[in-house]
């Protein structure tokens, strides 16, 4: 499959799923019309995971998630943070692309739509941005943090919200998880930022 086609497959995947769930039609209305931008495929040393991911998954998140491994190495990969922040094995086993958004495969100025997978035994700490987010777990399972809430384990098809700046931290277990996250609101095309440790 060509490189377009392939993450065309990604976007249709999305958007049936979100036509399938109250809680994402609810956090954002999925745009009628997002033209493909074409980015370059840029690979991380995290694709042969991703591509090769059979975590447990469920029902719902299954089309998706065969899509986004089939699309794995065509994606433009990023990771937002360096080793001097995260280590070399956290860089090695984690990524995310923006299949849709402001700098995404496809453009809206009006959702953004990350793919984003951790390893197993990944901590991923404290970190906060503008945008309400919501998290929609389509395989594996991490135990999530945020401030002023219960740490809660999200398992497959299950999602969660974390508020515009509120502090919020991840941790993969024995399993990796492969996510599918919105954002919305404001500062839709910033970046995450590292925050000091929050009492959940
Ligand atoms: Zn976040």
């Amino acid at each position: 499959m060509t490189l377009s086609a392939s993450l065309r497959t990604v976007l249709a995947a999305a958007r049936a799923l979100h036509d399938t769930r109250a809680d994402l039609q609810t956090f954002a209305h999925f745009p009628d019309w997002a033209p493909s931008v074409n980015l370059a495929p840029q690979p991380i040393p995290a694709v042969p995971l991703v591509a090769g991911c059979t975590a447990a998954d469920h029902p719902e998140t299954r089309a998706l998630a065969l899509a986004v491994r089939a699309a794995a190495p065509l994606a433009s990969w990023e990771q937002t943070y360096s080793e001097a922040e995260v280590g070399r094995d956290f860089l090695n086993r984690y990524g995310y692309f923006e299949l849709l958004g402001p700098t995404g495969h496809f453009h809206s100025r009006s959702l953004r739509g990350y793919i984003a997978y951790w390893g197993p035994g990944l901590d991923y700490g404290w970190h906060a941005h503008a945008a309400e987010e919501l998290y929609l777990c389509l395989a594996g399972a991490a135990e999530f943090h945020a401030e002023g809430r219960a740490p809660r384990i999200l398992r497959p098809g299950e999602s969660l919200v974390h508020d515009a700046n509120q502090p919020h931290a991840m941790r993969t277990t024995d399993s990796p998880i492969l996510t599918w996250v919105l954002w919305r609101g404001q500062d839709l095309g910033g970046q995450a930022r590292m925050v000091p440790k929050a009492v959940a």
